[in-house]
């Protein structure tokens, strides 16, 4: 097949890629913006196959039948709640695509003849060219090197971020040093790397630089707590992006290359709007300790003797003569699984003529579009849900607003209290409105390990209880009225 004919293909192919994420910018054309990629990887894959002298299809046959029926039965079965251990799981598989592409280029063009693991540490005679000539050699070594450093962290780090996901490792350990252990870590990957880069015929160069970079990976994601994974598993996101663009070079394939880079950036992008939504560096998610300084806030100060508690039916007389709520969703909705029950709180208001919206705020959950997803699970409609700087505004009009197993992004002090380990960080200004409602089962603090005044003032009621049962109680006591 003549190259314009598929490069013009991969160029088709990158465009459906680039149209698939436009539409993954809004809820109502996700699905489609996912199609139009699939389709897009679709067609590149299947020019790629025609195109390629392919000896044997038995094997590519095989593991497209085995893989497609092992994700398709991961997709099936996977709970929403368990996204973030999926999208781990898949950004470790990506990390480790590029990290056997690379070694496999490497090795084939060593053709070493080892039955034993010291036959592998045995320099081999190498042509000046054996990589390309000139500065093509120079390029396709750098690629393999970096694509063996970052697919191999990328595969170990993901790993670790499943595992503390799915709760199987609870601890938070790192090297000694810290920061410092890894920096070590990482100087020795480079170390190796230029050592191959300047003699390629030594295999134990990149034997040590898959191993240097297995650890880091392990221990970059080892210290960091499982509520700071999603921002992790963003970054390593796009780290899997970053080495499939550098297999892309190795294998001189364009729409690798391409691919591979948007979901380097767009990986990227988003690892930053989370960091900025949280009012944290990248450096203090991956090195710090976010509930450290909110120890010095005394909670007792806060809450002592200022707290109102209010029964469900109490609220739902509340709600019987407002004209326009708000609800505002957190990590306790998705943990009480309460969505269904909060859509029928809201229908049975709209019957009764209220106007409802929901306030979402960017890092509420312990995903990005956390909340979005739960409620579209729910067939909330897309046009209710209101972003944090267009809801804003609205709350002086509003005569009451639920917060369900929401915390942090409603604290007051995070606009208020300079000093504040999360001051900075923007909130949903929900203590604006006329009444509040916070639905959550203690005053127990939220991720940021801090008290929130909005508990304790004036206007704020609470009813504590699982968030589900609570809403169900409201909503019963509502149609009774
Ligand atoms: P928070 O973690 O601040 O608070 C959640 C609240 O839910 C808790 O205070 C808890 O209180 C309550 N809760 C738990 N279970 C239930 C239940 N069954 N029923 C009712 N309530 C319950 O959540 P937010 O959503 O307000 O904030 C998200 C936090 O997570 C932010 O600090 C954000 O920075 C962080 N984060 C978010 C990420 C994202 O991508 N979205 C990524 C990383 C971090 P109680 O125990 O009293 O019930």
């Amino acid at each position: 097949m003549s190259s314009s004919i598929v490069n013009l293909v991969y160029l088709f192919a990158g465009v459906l890629f680039i149209l698939g994420i436009k539409g993954l910018t809004k809820p109502a054309t996700a699905v489609r913006g996912n199609m139009l990629s699939a389709t897009g990887m679709l067609i590149a894959v299947v020019i790629t196959l025609l195109n390629s002298e392919i000896v044997n299809f038995t094997y590519i046959i095989a593991g497209v039948l085995f893989g497609g029926v092992v994700g398709a039965f991961m997709a099936l079965r996977i709970q929403m709640t368990s996204m973030p251990q999926m999208v781990a799981l898949l950004n470790g598989f990506g990390g480790g695509a590029s990290l056997t592409i690379a070694s496999a280029e490497y090795f084939s063009v060593l053709n070493i003849d080892a039955h034993t693991f010291a036959d592998l540490l045995q320099p081999v005679a190498l042509g000046a060219d054996a990589f390309g000539t000139g500065a093509e050699g120079q390029v396709t070594l750098v690629s393999i090197g970096l694509t063996i450093l970052i697919g191999a962290v990328t595969l170990t780090g993901s790993l670790v971020a499943f595992a503390k996901l799915q709760g199987l490792v609870k601890k938070n350990f790192g090297l000694p040093g810290g920061p410092i252990g890894n920096g070590l870590l990482l100087i020795g990957g480079l170390v190796a790397l230029g050592c191959m880069i300047a003699n390629p015929s030594q295999a134990v160069t990149v034997l040590a630089l898959i191993a240097l970079a297995l650890l880091l990976g392990l221990f970059l994601v080892l210290p960091i707590g499982g509520a700071d994974m999603p921002v992790v598993i963003a970054l390593l996101n796009s780290y899997s992006g970053l080495a499939a663009a550098l297999a892309g070079f190795i294998l001189g394939n364009t729409v690798l290359i391409v691919a591979g880079s948007l979901v380097g950036t767009s990986g990227l992008i988003l690892t930053k709007i989370m960091c900025v939504a949280m009012n944290r560096s990248l450096g203090n998610v991956l090195f710090g300790k976010m509930a450290a300084a909110g120890e010095a806030v005394d909670a007792d100060e806060i809450y002592a003797g200022k707290v109102t508690s209010a029964q469900p039916d109490e609220v739902a007389m509340m709600l019987e003569v407002a004209k326009r709520v708000v609800i505002v969703p957190g990590y306790g909705m998705a943990m009480a699984q309460a969505q269904h029950a909060v859509r029928e709180l809201a229908d049975s208001m709209e019957s009764k003529g209220i106007e409802v919206e929901y306030g979402i705020h960017p890092v509420a959950g312990r995903m990005p579009g956390h909340m979005n997803v739960l409620l579209a699970e729910a067939e909330v409609p897309y046009d209710n849900l209101v972003e944090m700087d267009r809801i804003n505004p609205t709350f002086e009009d509003t005569d009451v607003v639920i917060v369900i197993g929401a915390n942090d992004v409603t604290n007051p002090m995070a606009r208020d209290a300079e000093g504040s380990p999360i001051y900075g960080m923007p909130i949903l200004n929900v203590d604006k409105a006329k009444n509040v409602v916070v639905i959550k089962r203690s005053l127990s603090p939220g991720f940021a390990g801090l008290p929130n005044p909005l508990f304790a003032m004036d206007h704020t009621l609470m009813v504590y209880g699982d968030g589900k049962k609570a809403v169900l109680e409201m909503t019963t006591a509502l149609n009774q009225s």
